[in-house]
């Protein structure tokens, strides 16, 4: 990796030669955490970088109603250039980050034709997430996927589609049974909310749609090694949503973990389930972040911070949401959404104090609103400090919460009415078994190496002369 281009005109460089420059923030992930600390330094005087390795922000929580075909993938992701195009102090660039140097103040962006593109900056807010963890068995992922991002959702779609696609044209019946069973690992929300949407799919939508299989005698298995669905909550709400899944018609095995997954199926306690769609939705990892920075990691992987979210010994470097590790009141924040936000507006607002020489923020403090699972349709759980609720009014509240939080009002309009006519008809939004090509055509001509263009290697945001 080679250093900073001498072309280039950093904001450093441009200190240097007596140009009055912006500090400029180099923000990774445009997730939950990094669009918070984005839109946090909307009003300061500085230059953002905002570096995703996808072009949009994703709406995750609602994943699975892309995998389960209520959904379509344009109603939970927005271009991220979108969101930032009437922020004129943030550019945004769509690579990977690879590495950082800390004491060069550097990342290195790989993008489709370029690798390790040194970028340099003054502040940087690392918000990078999580990716699945098989717990040392890499091999299951060929044959479990798990869902994380809108390839991964349409993927399980596609899977989910074309098992009933084949049983109904198998001439043998002996074989619809493996055709038509479904097993989810992992009986956290993401599990839950999976098999339970599955279970309302075949029984609504699809009952009716095939001629020579039943649909409604798809086999949904929920498996996990923990006692209990759930393990976040509360055991009232975690036997609440067991009792619903099973009234869904979901056979749910728990005290059992996975010991293999292949072709063919799945073992569980010894036992071998034949299955033709397992779907992992049992846990994640944190992003590479901590070997980036060569950081004190908790045993996950999760960056060790300061209380005010910096790296130890480096003010400068924010590592924050799913990717950060951080204890309040003697427990491990949780990777979920409002820990990543309020980080992010705690960042970006740290960062304007530092640059306007004022005191310090007090420590990043979460506060918690509670959390909530759906299963099904008309029943979720949720558990605040003070509430616990279940059912069809706590369901009520997780959809104007979730609609609430889809970042733009287009969006909502349009969830709002799928999720109507879907609660009235039964008729799903997406149900297209969409198989992409490998070649990502049109993204291999040369617009991403003018982006970061040799004499401009450091200049993501600098506007494109002919
Ligand atoms: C299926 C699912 C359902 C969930 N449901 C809920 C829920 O109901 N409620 C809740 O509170 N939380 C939920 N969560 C958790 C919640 O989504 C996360 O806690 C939250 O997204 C964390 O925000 P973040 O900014 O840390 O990371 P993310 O939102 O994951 O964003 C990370 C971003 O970094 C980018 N990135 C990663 N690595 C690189 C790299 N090397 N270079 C460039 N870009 C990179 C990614 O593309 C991504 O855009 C769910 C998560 C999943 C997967």
């Amino acid at each position: 990796m080679g250093p900073a281009s001498g072309g280039a005109v950093s904001s450093r460089a441009a200190m240097a030669q007596g140009t009055p420059a912006r500090k400029r923030v180099v923000i990774v992930g445009a997730g939950f955490g990094g669009l918070a600390a984005a839109r946090a330094l909307r009003h300061a005087r500085v230059s953002v970088i905002l570096i995703d390795r996808s072009n949009h922000h994703l709406f995750q929580p609602l994943l699975y109603q892309v995998a389960t075909c209520s959904l379509s993938p344009g109603q939970i992701g927005w271009p991220i250039r979108q969101i930032f195009r009437r922020q004129p102090n943030a550019a945004v660039a769509m690579g990977e980050v690879t590495a950082v140097e800390k004491e060069r103040r550097l990342v290195f962006v790989s993008t489709v034709d370029r690798q390790d593109v040194p970028v340099e900056y003054d502040y940087l807010i690392l918000a990078t997430g999580v990716r699945h963890n098989y717990f040392g068995h890499k091999e299951f992922e060929k044959f479990a996927p798990g869902l994380k991002t809108l390839a991964d959702a349409v993927a399980i779609r596609n899977r989910i589609l074309t098992a009933f696609e084949q049983a109904e044209a198998e001439e043998d019946p002996a074989r619809h049974k493996d055709l038509l069973t479904f097993v989810f690992v992992g009986a956290g929300p993401t599990g839950v909310e999976l098999a339970a949407a599955l279970a309302v799919m075949v029984r609504s939508t699809l009952k009716s749609e095939f001629r020579r299989i039943d649909p409604t005698s798809a086999h949904i298995i929920l498996v996990d090694i923990a006692d209990r669905v759930l393990g976040a909550f509360s055991p009232l709400l975690s036997l609440a949503a067991e009792a619903r899944l099973r009234s869904l018609g979901v056979d749910v095995r728990l005290a059992h973990g996975a010991e293999q997954i292949d072709e063919s199926g799945i073992v569980v306690d010894g036992q071998r389930i034949a299955a033709r769609t397992v779907i992992w939705t049992a846990g994640v990892e944190p992003s590479p972040a901590g070997k980036w920075l060569g950081a004190e990691t908790d045993r996950a992987g999760r960056v060790r911070v300061e209380p005010d979210l910096t790296l130890p010994g480096h003010p400068e470097i924010y590592v924050i949401g799913d990717t950060a590790f951080l204890e309040q009141d003697g427990k491990p924040l949780p990777g979920v959404a409002q820990v990543a936000m309020q980080q992010g507006r705690y960042a970006g607002a740290a960062v304007e104090r530092k640059l306007r020489a004022l005191p310090p923020a007090p420590p990043f403090r979460y506060f918690d609103k509670g959390s909530m699972a759906v299963v099904g349709n008309n029943f979720a759980v949720l558990q605040t400090r003070r509430l616990q609720l279940r059912g069809r009014f706590a369901w009520l509240i997780w959809a104007a919460i979730h609609l609430e939080f889809l970042a733009r009002s287009n969006l909502r309009v349009s969830v709002f009415v799928q999720w109507v006519w879907t609660y009235l008809t039964g008729q799903r939004g997406s149900r297209l078994i969409v198989a992409h090509h490998e070649t990502a055509s049109g993204f291999t001509n040369r617009s991403m190496t003018v982006t970061v263009a040799q004499s401009d290697r450091n200049e993501f945001e600098k506007p494109m002369t002919a």
